[in-house]
C-alpha cells in the first residue's frame, strides 16, 4: 500500500511504499508527536493520541516505538493507560515490550555531580536542573539570555566530572548524557527485536538529538522526517507541526489499518 502525501511542503514526506508489514515506527514525543510548552510539565497532550499511537502500533504487530528524552515512567503518565515499547533518557533506558519492565543501559549520575549541576539554578534564576538519573538537563528556556555563560559553566563543570558524559544541545536545554547513550544507538537497539525485524525504520523528530536516530534509520534502509521548530526552520522540515504528523499517521492508520 503506498501512501500519498497529503502535504504542500517544500520537503514533504516522499511517496514512499510504506506497507504495514514492512514498516516500523520510530517518534520522538515533545516537539514531534505533541506541541512543546513553557515546561516539560506542563504539555498538553491531544485525547485522542494514546489511541492512535496504540491503533498504529496493532496495525504494525508492535512495530512502534517512542523513542525520548524524557523518562518513559513520563511517556506513561502522559499517554495513560497506553503503555508502548520505548527508549526513554535518550537511550539510557528501554522497555522493549509494552509489558515488561524498564531497563536502565546506563548508571545515574554520581549525586556530588548533580549537587554541582542544581547550583545552577542559584546562580541562574530561571535555569531548572533535571534530575534523570543517568543524564540530567539544563533547561534555559525561561531564561534564554544567558545560554552562552550557562553553556560555559557547565562546559567547566563537565571537566571536573567522568569524562564519559559529554553535552548534547537540544531545544533550549543542554543534555548531559554519557557518550554510548543515544537516540540513534536506541534505533539500532530496537530495530534487533523480533517486533521490527524485516521492517524499514522511519524516525521522525524534532530536535538535534532526533538526528542521531534519524542517521541510523537511514543506514538500516529507512528515512528520518524532521518537524519544523526551534531546531528545523521551514526549509528543512518534512512536517510544520505536531499536528501535521498526528494527521498524517492518521492517514497511516487509515490505508493500512485492519
Ligand atoms: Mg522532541
Amino acid at each position: 500500500m503506498t501512501i500519498p502525501s497529503m502535504l504542500a511542503r517544500p520537503h514533504e514526506p516522499p511517496r514512499a511504499d510504506l506497507s504495514a508489514e514492512r514498516t516500523a515506527l520510530f517518534l520522538d514525543l515533545d516537539g514531534t508527536l505533541i506541541d512543546i510548552a513553557a515546561t516539560a510539565e506542563s504539555v498538553e497532550v491531544p485525547r485522542s493520541l494514546a489511541g492512535l499511537l496504540e491503533d498504529l502500533s496493532d496495525a504494525l504487530d508492535g512495530a512502534l516505538a517512542i523513542l525520548t528524552g524524557r523518562p518513559i515512567a513520563d511517556v506513561d503518565r502522559l499517554l495513560a493507560p497506553s503503555r508502548f515499547v520505548a527508549a526513554g533518557i535518550h537511550g539510557a533506558e528501554y522497555r522493549t515490550s509494552p509489558d515488561d519492565g524498564v531497563r536502565h543501559a546506563a548508571l545515574p549520575l554520581a549525586d556530588a555531580f548533580v549537587a554541582r549541576l542544581k547550583g545552577l539554578e542559584t546562580r541562574f534564576p530561571g535555569v531548572r536542573v533535571e534530575d534523570k538519573g543517568p543524564t540530567a538537563a539544563v533547561h534555559w528556556r525561561a531564561a534564554p539570555t544567558v545560554a552562552d555563560e550557562l553553556e560555559r559553566e557547565v562546559e567547566r563543570l563537565l571537566e571536573g566530572a567522568p569524562d564519559h558524559l559529554e553535552i548534547r544541545h537540544g531545544r533550549r536545554v543542554f543534555e548531559i548524557v554519557p557518550r554510548h547513550v543515544s537516540k540513534g544507538a536506541a534505533l539500532e537497539i530496537l530495530s534487533g527485536l523480533d517486533r521490527f525485524a524485516g521492517r524499514r525504520p522511519i524516525m521522525i523528530g524534532d530536535d538535534l538529538t532526533d538526528e542521531t536516530a534519524m542517521a541510523a534509520a537511514e543506514r538500516l534502509g529507512g528515512v528520518g522526517f524532521r518537524v519544523e521548530g526551534e531546531t528545523f526552520p521551514a526549509e528543512v522540515a518534512d512536517f510544520a507541526s505536531p499536528r501535521q504528523v498526528r494527521a498524517w499517521l492518521s492517514d497511516f492508520l487509515r490505508r493500512v489499518g485492519r
